[in-house]
């Protein structure tokens, strides 16, 4: 500043006394000057240090060279006003005013020109504002170091990088502490090679495409250098560099705890908890998609049987170890083009590539198949058969949802039929809305009385004499007429009011046997039971009240169960089987020869009577050599000391052919469709 000063003041450089020796002074003040803004970093400090080397120098120089005192004084005074100002900025237009003055009236008493006090005053200006910018930049520059300070507490990490060549150039800030890879590793490697596989795409795809001065808010999993992932966050603005070539400049952020949290709620939405599985929303999302692109695909919709009862009598946990098995299971058989999900209960959906009926009926036979093995949990054994519902996507759905439905309209059906599969078909819609209303309708139906048993006889081919009944449930609807068990007993087995119409069709059958015990004549009722019933660990105990209400012995019941369904037995059905059989409940396979049993299977069956399937017989007719068949089934029985009965006796030559092959019973329309108790017993002959 003095030396400004000295040179300002004169009005050429041939007036300043002792020039060398004040070029000198002035060579040696500014490489001090120079040496003082080096050696300290702070601003303060560097402005004190300079402020006292003005004084010096300016003390200094007004000895060495009198003639310029006044330049002397005038630099001392304005370099103790930028003292005043660094010290309390707020005061410098007092201070300035205040020196200006004093500077005026020290050059107007002064040796020096009249125009000195007006530069001195212009200098103090020139001064003032310097020192407003200084003071300002020192302002600036403590931010700065508080804003920095605040940076690395923040966590965030500031880069340039490189989009062609995917190189970061510059990075700053705690980079090492999030990822364990210092900044000059990030600037050494083209840092896609660190973000994880599924973010890669949509990251470097936004990213990628920037063609300058957009800004970009990204996320994405990066490896540390431990291995593990790391969210970032990335904001960044993009430019174009002066080479032509687009950068990205911006900050990462460690957001691993929020998108982790994120990710989990995420899975939560769209996986199934107990299993693992995508849920409905995945489905239908992943259909819908399908749909749009116009592919071509299959649907299975997935139902467990009986599944109510494992949950109903062995408990939740091992309904739960069931489905996870099952799962587990349905995982292993799928291929990679398809894929599995639980909707929810025993529901599963399979999505299928298939365009073909045939195809897509192969792979719901291998998933029944599969499902059929036991599974087994603990001591128990469980074999979760499945009824399998399909449908094409080119049956033409206008939506997901629609498509669902038919397959679960086809799943609802297969299980009415006791089929594993069906394949969609529109008319089974129409069923489907009549099945809705007769199942909201069976409450009321069973409190009515509206549910009741018609009687079928069974002969015996040799005495020609009635030795039973099987009792057949019948639905007397208001509306719709007298419907026929197979209308109706399928609802009824996924209805919660299986037992209560299980009770009512044994109470019916008691109702039979005291009525027929009254008119003198001994009689057995066959009661057809559902495998549900075996799951029941009740049931035994009210059986046997039932009997003991109706003074009836249990020795009087035969229960028909179907070999599909004994195939299917549980550990727990067979106990139940045993007590019931203790109470001296007889039991019989019904439909024998439709279900997977293999002959050799039949000695350990806990059976008394064999009904042959009625399509044998029917098969018989049309060509002799399925009388072979027959015949086997009823050698093998009577081997095994089981009486044999044959169903669905319609004909002349049918009751011919049985006879021959040595069946003992016959039960058919032949000897009377089934009919209520009050015309059987108008009909019976009394022996009293
Ligand atoms: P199922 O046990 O095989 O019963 C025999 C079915 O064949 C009965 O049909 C009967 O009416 C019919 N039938 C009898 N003789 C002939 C004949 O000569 N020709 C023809 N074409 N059919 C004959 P329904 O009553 O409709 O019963 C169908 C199925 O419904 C039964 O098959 C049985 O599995 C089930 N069901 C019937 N009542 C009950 C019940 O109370 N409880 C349970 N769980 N299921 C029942
Ligand atoms: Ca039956
Ligand atoms: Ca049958």
């Amino acid at each position: 500043m003095c030396s400004i000063l000295v040179i300002a003041f004169a009005p050429t450089l041939s007036e300043v006394p002792h020039l060398r020796l004040v070029v000198a002074v002035l060579g040696l003040s500014l490489a001090a000057q120079i040496g003082v803004m080096v050696a300290l970093r702070s601003t303060a400090s560097r402005q004190f240090v300079l402020i006292i080397h003005d004084l010096v120098l300016a003390v200094g120089v007004s000895l060495l060279i009198p003639e310029i005192w006044a330049a002397c004084v005038c630099a001392a005074a304005i370099t103790i006003v930028w003292a005043a100002l660094i010290v309390t900025p707020g005061r410098l237009t007092v201070l300035g005013i205040g020196t200006a003055a004093g500077l005026a009236g020290a050059g107007s008493v002064g040796h020096s020109p009249h125009w000195v006090p007006v530069l001195g005053i212009a200098f103090i200006t020139a001064g003032g504002f310097a020192q407003s910018a200084l003071t300002h930049g020192a302002s600036q520059n403590s931010i700065q170091s508080r804003l920095s300070e605040a940076m690395a507490v923040s966590g965030f990490a500031l880069y340039d990088c490189d989009l062609g060549s995917g190189r970061v150039r510059a990075v700053t800030g705690p980079i090492d502490e999030m990822t364990g890879w210092s900044s000059l590793e990030w600037m050494s490697m083209d840092h896609r090679t660190l973000i994880h596989p599924d973010d890669l795409g949509e990251y470097w795809i936004q990213a990628s495409s920037a063609t300058g001065d957009e800004v970009h808010d990204r996320t994405a999993r990066f490896r540390r250098r431990d291995g593990s992932w790391i969210w970032l966050r990335d904001v960044s603005r993009s430019f174009v560099g002066k080479d032509g070539a687009v950068g990205l400049s911006g900050f990462v952020i460690d957001v691993t705890p929020l998108s982790e949290a994120l990710a989990a709620a995420e899975y939560r939405g769209t996986h199934d908890q107990l299993t693992g599985l995508p849920n409905r929303v995945t489905l239908v999302e992943q259909l819908e998609r399908r749909l749009a692109a116009g592919q071509h695909f299959g649907l299975l919709m997935l139902d467990l049987n009986r599944f109510k009862e494992v949950n109903d009598t062995l408990g939740h946990a091992i309904g739960d170890r069931l489905l996870v098995e099952f799962a587990a299971r349905l995982r292993c058989l799928i291929g990679a083009t398809e894929s599995v999900t639980r909707l929810g209960g025993d529901e599963f959906a399979v999505v299928v590539d298939s365009a073909d009926e045939a195809h897509l009926r192969r792979r719901a036979d291998e998933i029944a198949a599969a499902s059929r093995r036991p599974i087994v949990i603990g001591d128990v054994s469980l074999a979760a058969s499945v009824s399998i519902g399909g449908v094409l996507s080119a049956d033409d759905p206008i939506d997901a949802s629609t498509l669902m439905r038919w397959a679960d309209v086809a799943m609802y059906d297969a299980k009415r039929r006791g089929r594993h599969y069906t394949q969609f078909r529109t008319d089974l819609e129409s069923t489907s809305v009549i099945d809705l209303f007769l199942s909201a309708a069976i409450p009321a139906a069973l409190a009515a009385g509206e549910i009741i048993a018609h009687f079928q006889p069974k002969v015996a081919f040799d005495s020609k004499e009635i030795i039973g009944y099987e009792a057949l449930a019948r639905w007397e609807h208001p509306e719709h007429g007298l419907l026929g068990a197979a209308k109706f007993t399928h609802l009824i087995q996924v209805s919660d009011y299986m037992a209560a119409f299980t009770d009512r069709m044994i109470d019916q059958a008691l109702d039979a046997i005291v009525a027929f015990a009254e008119r003198g004549t001994e009689t057995t009722i066959a009661v057809n039971i559902s495998a549900r019933s075996l799951m029941d660990i009740e049931f035994p105990h009210r059986v046997a009240t039932i009997c003991e209400a109706h003074r009836v012995s249990p020795t009087r019941l035969i229960f028909e169960l179907t070999e599909h369904e004994l195939m299917e037995a549980t550990s727990v059905s067979l106990e139940i089987i045993d007590r019931l059989h203790e109470l001296g409940v007889a039991f019989s396979i019904d439909d024998f020869g439709t279900g997977y049993s293999s002959f050799s299977r039949l000695p350990d069956l806990p059976i008394d009577e064999i009904k042959i399937d009625r399509s044998f017989l029917w098969a018989a007719e049309r060509d002799e050599r399925n009388s072979v068949i027959i015949a086997s089934i009823i050698g093998l029985a009577h081997r095994l000391g089981h009486r044999v009965v044959a169903e669905g006796v319609e004909s002349i030559g049918q009751l011919a052919l049985l006879r021959d092959l040595g069946c003992d019973v016959g039960q058919g329309y032949l000897f009377s469709r089934p009919v209520p108790l009050g015309r059987l017993l108008s009909t019976a002959p009394s022996r009293r």
